[in-house]
């Protein structure tokens, strides 16, 4: 068997030209800004992603870009000027931040209802209680992703592998509240396989290329693959592609898969966070 992939690209250009039909008759426009600390190749990547797909939508968006060795305090100091700007809706810190920072303090910073990453204590306590509002982008990609399998969440077994505050706990949350019996497994599980090869739906967060291969999937489980790994210069998942692919009924490629979604996802919660603040 040879299994369907899920078209994350194309599901993600749909929810975007959606979001600009939404927004072309908006004033002011939507307005989110992202902040950088350093110059890590991958996160200048990640960033100039969110700010192109902005562009693409009309919003306006405001990219800050500080050295490596700004201090804390300039940092807060920079959010809550962003979070006392009329024109700015959402507000994202890219992350990881370097290790003389507080990550926890910059998150908690964010006023919540600008939290378009939904990583503050008040929207992870809301998901938490069922209250979805500004739900993480990539967990939200991932539930889209599943949906548009047209297989049904409720009553199956759905292993998340890694326990992540931005993939892992908030995607185990979603998966439960639409009715999965959810089992987590991260770098303690052992072994792995026993675990995998019971999922219905399989979620995939760890960041270990090949991690996962078609003898730990069950025939015709759904398989979403959130790792991004470089290898031999290659962008791969955590998945083995090849031998998953022989056993899977649906599962994501890398690129193309859960990426693209994370970024319309954090559109659509900056849509979502305007129209709050304009009630
Ligand atoms: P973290 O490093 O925060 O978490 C990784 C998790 O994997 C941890 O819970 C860890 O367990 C677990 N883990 C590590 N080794 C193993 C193992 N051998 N077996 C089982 N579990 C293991 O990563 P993130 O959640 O931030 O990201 C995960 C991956 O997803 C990365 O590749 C990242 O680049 C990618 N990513 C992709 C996004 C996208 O839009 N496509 C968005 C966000 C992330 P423990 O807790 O015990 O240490």
């Amino acid at each position: 068997m040879s299994a369907t992939i899920i078209d994350g690209q194309k599901i993600a250009e749909e929810m975007t030209a959606q979001i600009k039909k939404e927004s072309s008759s908006l004033l002011p426009k939507p307005g989110l800004a992202v902040i950088i600390v350093g110059k890590d190749p991958a996160s200048l990547l990640y960033v100039k992603k969110k700010e192109k797909a902005c562009q693409q939508v009309a919003f306006y968006s405001v990219l800050i870009e500080l050295p490596e060795d700004v201090s804390e305090l300039k940092l807060l100091n920079q959010i809550d000027a962003l979070n006392q700007n009329k024109k700015i809706h959402g507000i994202l810190v890219q992350l990881p931040l370097p290790a003389h920072i507080n990550e926890r303090l910059v998150i908690d910073s964010i006023y919540p209802n600008k939290d378009v990453d939904g990583f503050t204590p008040i929207n992870m306590g809301n998901l938490l209680v069922g209250d979805n509002r500004l739900v993480p982008s990539t967990p939200r990609g991932i539930m889209k992703l599943i949906e548009s399998t047209g297989v049904h969440i409720s009553g199956k077994h759905a292993v998340v592998v890694g326990r992540s505050n931005i993939v892992g706990k908030p995607i185990s949350l979603l998966l439960q509240q639409h009715g999965a019996t959810v089992t987590m497994c991260h770098s303690r599980t052992h072994p792995l396989e026993y675990y995998t090869k019971q999922a219905d739906i399989l979620v995939s967060a760890v960041g270990k290329p090949k991690l996962i291969s078609g003898s730990m999937i069950k025939k015709g489980a759904v398989v979403i693959d959130v790792g991004i790994n470089s290898l031999n210069n290659t962008l791969v998942g955590d998945v083995d592609f090849e031998s998953a692919s022989t056993v899977a009924g649906f599962i994501t490629p890398v690129p193309k898969g859960v990426g693209p979604m994370t970024i319309a996802c954090l559109l659509e919660n900056t849509l979502y966070a305007y129209r709050q603040q304009h009630l």
